[in-house]
């Protein structure tokens, strides 16, 4: 069983709290920068990869990560660049579950893209996963492999259903584009709420270099939202995650809907998480590029838990205040120079 309520969760003796009484209670790890999309938001498509000695280790990801669920993180997100593609990952998933024995960890779930989800979604189960987060921005093939310029529609569409018949619920998230998918979000949300999915929009985010313009792909969610509202009924949803989504109730399709908004809303009051990178440096905020280089702190103290603990303590003390993202509307350069990939989405 994997600690599904039955055994009562314990205090972290330290807990993790920043110098705004937020506890950090989530951790985003990206397992690699690498992928095999190459999505037009997110990547160019002549992206150079880092080196491997540069990456995290899995046994390095796991000693991080566990310090964290030791104090006090409850929700572990792997993400990247593509999770699945990481050679070793049903490892390190297998590793990281047994925190969810214990019950220290709640939530052990992953982003994809779905391309790999068919060969893993039965031991990713195994492993205790009980959610993933599929994306997909378009139902149409000729569309999915423009804005992916590697992926195929099928594979992907295999993904989820394996994923489902695996056990795993599955939300699916689309990044909303003015020009590509603006027109098809209420194909997406019918065909989420067909195969009992739930379903997050996200508004592009300025992040790294891609080579597109930016302001031209920027499709505001309240517009989004606001014309949803003419033909569905939507309900607020109470429920918060400590991050930018907003969620509600579709009431025609009984689908929960959910808007991330980071340029338009102000979350951080609530914010709850940081983000690993896959070479180590911690992000104490999306939006900001203050981080704090936890890769060199354990390849020069190996096993030292003090180390690690203290480094932690250290750079969440430097957790920021909110974030300053903004599409500059004369350059569309972007806030934040690092890609999505890297940090991890
Ligand atoms: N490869 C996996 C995937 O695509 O789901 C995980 C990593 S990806 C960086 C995580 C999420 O970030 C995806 O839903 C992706 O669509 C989204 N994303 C990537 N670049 C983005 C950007 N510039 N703005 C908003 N969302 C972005
Ligand atoms: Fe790869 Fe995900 Fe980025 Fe697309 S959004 S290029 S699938 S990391």
């Amino acid at each position: 069983m994997f600690g599904e309520g039955n055994s009562p969760v314990r205090a972290p003796e330290r807990p993790l709290v920043d110098p705004f009484g937020r506890a950090i209670t989530y951790l985003r790890v990206s397992v690699t920068d690498r992928c095999d999309f190459r999505c037009v938001y997110c990547m160019a498509e002549d992206m150079t990869f880092l080196p491997k000695n540069e990456v995290l280790s899995l046994e390095e990801i796991d000693r991080i990560a566990s310090a964290f669920v030791r104090r006090g993180t409850r929700k572990l997100r792997l993400t990247g660049g593509e999770p699945l593609v990481r050679r070793g990952i049903i490892d390190l998933v297998n590793n990281l579950g047994r925190h969810l024995k214990t019950g220290a960890l709640e939530e052990l779930t992953l982003t994809s893209n779905g391309s790999q989800m068919a060969r893993h979604a039965e031991a990713l189960f195994a492993a205790g996963v009980r959610r993933v987060n599929i994306s997909i921005d378009t139902l149409d093939a000729e569309k999915f492999a423009r804005i992916t310029r590697w992926g195929r529609l099928p594979q992907v569409l295999d993904g989820i259903a394996a994923a489902t018949a695996a056990g795993l619920k599955v939300k699916l998230n689309t990044v909303a584009l003015a020009h590509e998918n603006a027109d098809e979000i209420e194909a997406l949300m019918q065909f989420a709420a067909a195969g009992g999915h739930d379903l997050t929009l996200i508004e592009t985010m300025p992040l790294g270099e891609i080579g597109e313009d930016r302001v031209d792909q920027y499709l505001p969610l309240s517009r989004v939202r606001h014309d949803l509202a003419q033909r569905y009924t939507l309900t607020d949803l109470p429920h918060r995650t400590g991050g930018p989504a907003r969620y509600v109730h579709v009431e025609e399709l009984g689908l929960q809907l959910g808007f991330i908004t980071p340029l338009t809303h102000n979350f951080c009051e609530s914010c709850n998480r940081v983000r690993l990178t896959a070479t180590g440096q911690l992000f104490m905020c999306l939006g900001q590029e203050d981080q704090a280089d936890l890769k060199t702190v354990i390849r020069r103290t190996g096993t030292d838990d003090a180390a690690i603990d203290a480094a932690l303590d250290e750079a969440i003390s430097r957790k920021p205040k909110g974030h300053d993202f903004v599409i500059d509307r004369r350059g569309a350069r972007p806030a934040v120079a690092r890609h999505m990939s890297l940090t991890g989405g």
